[in-house]
């Protein structure tokens, strides 16, 4: 079995130095009674989230154990989907990782795939956590009313395209930035977002969302923290809600921080709220049903960049801090 492991925490932005790709053998051992399985990954989910996991000081966060930190020299987990080649062994393993097989035991976060009309692929992206992602963070946090106007930071990555999608389908004006014209044209064109804008080229953010919204923001989904969080809340409207998914900004630098003015966030009323997924689990069942609904219908698409091989993991991961990556990123090995 080939898989990465750290090789040094991660400081600053990542790089190829700071991983290690190793090989061992799967030790199976078919034993009485064992409830093991060995998956085949097929494809790896790669998440910005991870690299806090990578440093040194990583938030230990008790409440998640997928926000702990990944220890150097262990293989490095992640979610995923794969196909189960065979039973019974004594590795003891949670997740799939970044490795060509898992073997996984009773207590593993595994969960069977339905039988599918969708790419496997969507289980990962538009059906699986970048999905509810969005589909919690909008519909329980931000609590959107038609005709409300919505802001999406990092709105072409993976959980953002899926963000804007669900707002327009709740009827909400809808505007997203990114990183490359590429995008807006994306956000624009195909995924049917208002109005976009390329934050890189603007000069001062918080004119840009002045010319987007000159009635204000009710809601914004923030996957960047940073100024943008500070420019967002800075054009709020009374009773806005700010759904605080991520903070891209400041996973690379400890220099950038987020900071609002609290003042506006009281005369305001805004209501700042981070959550995570996982947290919402009792809306699955809906989300999964809503969203295919969608996919079926070609109300809703997933967009998916996909890389090939075990080995570009890494490479991928980094592109992400880069904002290479167009919709869910993915490698398929
Ligand atoms: P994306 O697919 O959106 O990829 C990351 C994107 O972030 C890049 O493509 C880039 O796009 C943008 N970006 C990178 N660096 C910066 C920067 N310095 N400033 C502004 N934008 C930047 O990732 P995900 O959709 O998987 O994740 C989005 C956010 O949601 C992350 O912050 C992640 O940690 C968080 N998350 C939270 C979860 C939760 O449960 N709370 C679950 C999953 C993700 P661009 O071209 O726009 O720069």
């Amino acid at each position: 079995n080939k898989y990465f492991t750290l090789k040094q925490y991660v400081d600053g932005f990542p790089s190829e130095s700071d991983f290690e790709l190793r090989s061992g053998p799967l030790l199976l051992a078919p034993q009485e009674g064992s409830k093991k399985v060995i998956v085949k990954n097929l494809f790896v989910s790669v998440d910005p989230y991870q690299i806090n996991r990578m440093k040194k000081r990583s938030p230990s966060h008790k409440s998640a154990n997928f926000a702990q930190r990944i220890d150097l020299g262990k293989r490095i987990d992640a979610m995923g989907v794969g196909r189960v080649v065979a039973a019974c062994g004594y590795a003891e393993e949670e997740l799939l990782g970044w490795e060509d097989y898992t073997v996984a035991g009773p207590g593993s976060m595994l969960t069977k795939i339905p039988t599918s009309q969708f790419p496997l692929s969507y289980h990962v992206s538009v059906l699986g956590s970048s999905g509810l992602t969005a589909y919690a963070g909008f519909y329980q946090i931000c609590k959107p009313r038609r005709g409300e106007t919505v802001f999406v930071s990092a709105a072409c990555g993976s959980v953002g395209h899926l963000v804007g999608q669900f707002a327009k389908l709740s009827g909400c004006y809808v505007v997203g930035c990114a990183g490359s014209k590429k995008k807006v044209d994306l956000l624009k064109g195909e995924l049917g977002f208002d109005d976009a804008f390329n934050y890189k080229e603007e000069r001062d953010i918080n004119s840009a969302l002045k010319r987007c919204f000159p009635s204000g923001i009710d809601i914004y989904f923030d996957n960047v923290g940073g100024e943008m969080l500070e420019a967002a809340v800075a054009n709020m409207n009374a009773f806005g809600r700010v759904a605080v998914c991520g903070a891209i900004s400041e996973y690379t630098s400890s220099e950038r921080r987020a900071a609002p003015d609290m003042l506006d966030v009281i005369y305001k009323r805004i209501t700042v709220q981070g959550f995570l997924a996982y947290d919402h689990i009792a809306v699955h069942d809906e989300f999964i049903s809503v969203t295919s609904d969608y996919l079926r219908h070609g109300r809703m698409q997933s967009i998916e960049d996909i890389s090939h091989g075990l080995e570009s993991i890494p490479s991928a991961f980094i592109a992400l801090f880069r904002g290479d990556n167009v919709g869910k990123k993915l490698v398929q090995l």
